[in-house]
């Protein structure tokens, strides 16, 4: 049956609630607004029903339930998309926040996490075992959302992206059946889990392989603004030959009410490098050292747990969202004026950021053919927009524009869809590479050929 943006009866949500372990919301109830609230808060849509599902079972009710009657379907993990995609108007939103569990097995270093599980629901469980993986850099991200769409973060370096680590997917597809996807088993679909996002299917369970990770180093080090390009060199040059237990980024924000920031830097907008070493205190001070010794106005070195850093960073949520990133295949001294320059124009105060993210380490050296043609790039330009006042939507906008403008001389032309929210289909496309491209959309024509899961970054079948 065609999806539209009907909403279903009251009555036929009372049947859908009689076989219904977790619980099914509607625009009545009072916790709809709540229930309805993504990140973005430029994102309102108002869903025809919310399905709080609690178990596999309940999954394969609300997708069979929404394609008798036509529904188009939402499927919502973390809620952190930019794009918005986890709701519908109308329809029908298969919401995975209950299905939160995390099971470790320290023994094989593995952890299996619920499909609505977020990345610190899963660094919290793991960390007591002296286990990581690679996870996002905020605690709030859903894990389905991020691993699926390939997941980049501070430990990527040298335990490669989050679906590198990927071992099986449980998933229910668009005909609501539970199938499982892993190296042995549904091999197609597994290797299309490894970026395709959320085009697949409602992944109810995802289990990742964990590292060894007894300690942590994290030093954030703060400059005024005007001190930018000759620490970005610096970071650039310190970045190319530091082992791969370094990750960071340098960050211009709004400089925060802190006690290792100086008080006349608080508020403004300053030039920050971050950055983390996989190990202890006297052995992250020693790596770091080329950058410790840059002479930063502020900031601080501290060994922390890895679940305490990976919460450091939470964005509040409220604030409304617009993100772009470039990938680029060099990082020149013209690039990095350009690049330090573009933070004049970013909206401040505001939690907004301008951020370069070095890659290569694992990102790079992994031979696997995952639709993640991103990885090879050394460097990424990620303006990051967070504000408050809708009169700055504009101006927001046209920022992040800008930057792309200013970097695409070096750009690879590749894209990773979970930094950017909604810009058109060229870039999906180029968000997988043509050939990878074209295999997922066969890949998608088996699974979902009526593209019942089309609102993500989608793939059309082929
Ligand atoms: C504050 C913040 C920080 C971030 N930091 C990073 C970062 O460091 N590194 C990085 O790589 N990304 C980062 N992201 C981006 C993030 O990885 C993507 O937005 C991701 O899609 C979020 O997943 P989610 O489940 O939270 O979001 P949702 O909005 O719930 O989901 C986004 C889409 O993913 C799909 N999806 C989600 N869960 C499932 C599931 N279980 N089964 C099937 N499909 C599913 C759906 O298509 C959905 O539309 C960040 C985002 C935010 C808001």
């Amino acid at each position: 049956m065609t999806q539209t943006n009907s909403s279903p009866t009251e009555a036929a949500l009372a049947e859908l609630r009689t076989d219904f372990t977790g619980r099914v919301i509607g625009p009545a109830d009072p916790d709809y607004a709540e229930a309805r609230t993504v990140f973005n808060a430029m994102i309102d849509r108002s869903p025809g029903a919310i399905a709080q599902c609690e178990t596999v079972r309940d999954v394969v009710g609300a997708v069979r339930f929404a394609r008798e009657r036509g529904l188009e379907i939402a499927v919502r993990g973390g809620g952190h998309g930019v794009a918005g995609k986890a709701l519908t108007d109308g329809g029908l939103v298969v919401d995975l926040r209950r299905m939160n569990g995390v099971v470790v097995d320290p023994g094989a270093r593995t952890v299996r996490v619920g499909g609505g599980a977020t990345m610190g629901h899963l660094d919290r469980a793991v960390q007591t075992h002296g286990l990581a993986t690679t996870g996002g850099r905020v605690s709030t991200t859903g894990v389905g959302g991020f691993v699926l769409g390939g997941g980049s973060g501070w430990l990527e370096r040298k335990f490669g992206l989050a679906c590198d680590n990927l071992l099986a997917v449980e998933l229910v597809t668009a005909d609501g059946e539970a199938v499982r996807a892993a190296g042995d088993e549904n091999p197609e679909l597994f290797w299309a889990l490894h970026g395709g996002g959320g085009n697949f299917g409602v992944a109810t369970s995802l289990t990742l392989r964990l590292h060894p990770l007894s300690a942590m180093t994290l030093a954030l080090l703060l400059w005024e603004p005007g001190a930018g390009p000759e620490v970005v060199r610096a970071f650039r040059d310190f970045v190319a030959t530091a082992p791969d237990e370094v990750g960071g980024a340098v960050l211009y924000l709004t400089a925060p009410p802190e006690p290792f920031v100086p008080e006349p830097l608080v508020g403004r907008l300053a030039c920050a490098v971050l950055l983390t070493y996989a190990g202890d205190e006297e052995t992250g001070r020693g790596v770091l050292r080329p950058m410790l010794g840059l002479g930063h106005v502020g900031g601080m070195v501290t060994g922390l747990p890895y679940a305490d850093l990976q919460s450091m960073l939470d964005d509040p949520p409220g604030y409304r969202n617009h993100w772009s990133a470039e990938y680029l295949e060099d990082f020149p001294d013209q690039a990095v004026e350009l690049f330090c320059s573009g933070a004049d124009r970013m909206v401040v105060p505001s939690p907004s950021q301008h951020v370069l993210f070095p890659q290569g380490g694992a990102v790079a050296r992994s031979g696997a053919d995952y639709p993640v043609p991103w990885r090879r790039a050394p460097w990424a330009v990620h303006p990051l927009g967070l504000w408050a006042d809708p009169a700055d939507d504009d101006r927001a906008r046209e920022w992040a524009r800008a930057v792309r403008d200013d970097m695409r001389p070096w750009s690879t032309g590749d894209v990773y869809l979970n930094f950017i929210g909604d810009e058109g289909e060229q870039r999906v496309a180029a968000g997988f590479g043509a050939d990878n491209h074209r295999r997922l959309a066969a890949v998608k024509s088996r699974y979902d050929p009526d593209n019942v899961f089309h609102l993500n970054h989608n793939i059309k079948p082929g």
